[in-house]
């Protein structure tokens, strides 16, 4: 038997007790009276906790539980642990809630909940950035009306999440993004959207590397291919002068693949490699004086080529990287600089740091090509630097040894005014002369 009806048994009980004593004292009438006031005093009280626990059931998780005792006490008691156990859960549910949204909220890709029409739930703060939206103003719109791209339009149709889509995005300034879509719960979509705008970059110019590298050595072998051909057709009888010029042109083009080669090696070796390796101090005026008689070899007479050693200061550097990177500035100077022009090495101090310079009487740049010169392959002047040997990696590789060096590239030219490429090393790479214990030998540029 339940409490309630155990306590109702004794008031019961009670008020029949209470009716039967008050009998023969006061008489039946007044005995009668008694139960029935007490009981008129039962239902008043009844009434006024029914009303109590109506007016709490109105807002029954902001009002606390009415309190009464008597038959109520058990039922006002279970309404109680009831409330707490319900406002424990929610509690826990809104926790749990808050630690969900707090991880998308960390999450570096964008995420995007998708109801069963691809209507926006919720999105993260990376989402809206990378897709445009506005999380207070956009929640419940379908995703496509906001991101209008026929690509997203027809994937989200097709319902097939298998491959994840790449999108590339004008309103976000050309991002690329990478959007993958799982499917949950009754047909919801969560939407994960990172930003690949640079692997795509990379890609890209994988891509144009492979070409370059490919039409750099097809024109070559196509040119020796051709005389190679001729020579060993027995057919072609050719005099002993021709067939000397066509053996000389095909070492020529042979050369120029060997120097793309090596350029490419050395390139991927600066590239493949993490840091300096044999750093030593580098006497660097010794250095320059192997690079300048390098230079005037190359010229062969046709330029001045002076070198100014302003402040003979060594350099915490990998001497081989250096001499590459000074050899190349020093080589395009003589190759880019018409006959009678005037080339000058400096090597000095500005400030703490110190700088290396190659001054030319050239053509000059125009300002559009500068920012470009260290892209691999990148020429002003395509003829120009095919008729010097150049395979157009040059600059590219003086710019990796540089940064490597933590040094930076200038470039100051202007065309019908020569150029000038200078080299500033950091202070903390710049030492005094008297340290220098590894004195580079002279060697091949790059
Ligand atoms: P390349 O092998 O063609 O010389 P580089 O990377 O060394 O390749 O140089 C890139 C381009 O920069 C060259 O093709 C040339 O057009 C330009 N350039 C480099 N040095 C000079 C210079 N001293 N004077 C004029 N133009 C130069």
């Amino acid at each position: 038997m339940s409490s309630v009806w155990i306590r109702s048994l004794w008031v019961v009980a009670g008020i029949g007790i209470a009716g039967l004593i008050a009998w023969p004292i006061a008489g039946p009438v007044w005995a009668l009276i008694l139960v029935c006031f007490t009981l008129v005093l039962l239902l008043a009280r009844h009434v006024l906790n029914l009303d109590a626990l109506a007016g709490w059931l109105r807002d029954p998780l902001t009002k606390p539980v009415p309190q009464a005792g008597g038959v109520w006490e058990p039922v006002l008691a279970g309404l109680y642990g009831f409330v707490r156990t319900r406002l424990r859960w929610e509690r826990q549910l809104e926790d749990d809630l808050a630690r969900f949204r707090n991880a998308g909220l960390a999450l570096p890709d964008g995420v995007v909940l998708l109801d069963a029409n691809s209507h926006i739930e919720w999105c993260n703060p990376i989402a809206s950035e990378y897709l445009g939206l506005d999380e207070s103003r956009d929640l419940g719109q379908p995703l496509v009306n906001l991101v209008r791209h026929p690509d997203l339009a027809a994937y989200l149709a097709q319902g097939e999440y298998a491959e994840p889509l790449t999108l590339r995005l004008a309103r976000t300034g050309g991002r690329v993004l990478s959007l993958a879509i799982i499917s949950y719960g009754e047909e919801q979509k969560l939407l994960l959207a990172s930003d690949i705008t640079l692997a795509e970059k990379v890609e890209t110019m994988r891509r144009d590397f492979v070409a370059n590298v490919s039409h750099e050595l097809k024109s070559p072998l196509t040119v020796v291919a051709g005389f190679l051909e001729t020579l060993t057709d027995g057919d072609v009888k050719l005099d002993e002068e021709r067939r000397l010029g066509y053996l000389q042109m095909m070492r020529e083009h042979t050369r120029r693949m060997q120097r793309l080669v090596e350029d490419l090696l050395t390139l991927s070796a600066l590239e493949g490699s993490q840091g300096l390796n044999d750093e030593t101090l580098v006497d660097v005026s010794a250095l320059l004086a192997g690079v300048r008689d390098e230079a005037l070899a190359l010229s062969a007479g046709r330029h001045r080529v002076e070198l100014d050693i302003q402040d003979p200061v060594a350099l915490l550097a990998n001497a081989q990287e250096l001499r590459s990177a000074f050899g190349n500035l020093a080589a395009n100077a003589v190759h880019y600089t018409p006959a009678g022009g005037e080339i000058r090495l400096a090597w000095g101090r500005r400030g703490a740091q110190a700088v290396f310079s190659v001054r030319d009487t050239g053509p000059g740049i125009e300002p559009r090509h500068v920012p470009r010169l260290t892209e691999r392959f990148y020429r002003v002047d395509h003829s120009r630097s095919r008729e010097t040997g150049g395979t157009g990696l040059g600059l590219a590789i003086v710019k990796h040894v540089l940064t490597r060096h933590q040094a930076e590239l200038e470039i100051d030219s202007e065309p019908g005014r020569g150029s000038c490429f200078s080299a500033t090393f950091p202070a903390r790479r710049v030492k005094s002369v008297a340290d220098t214990t590894t004195v580079p030998q002279a060697g091949n540029t790059t």
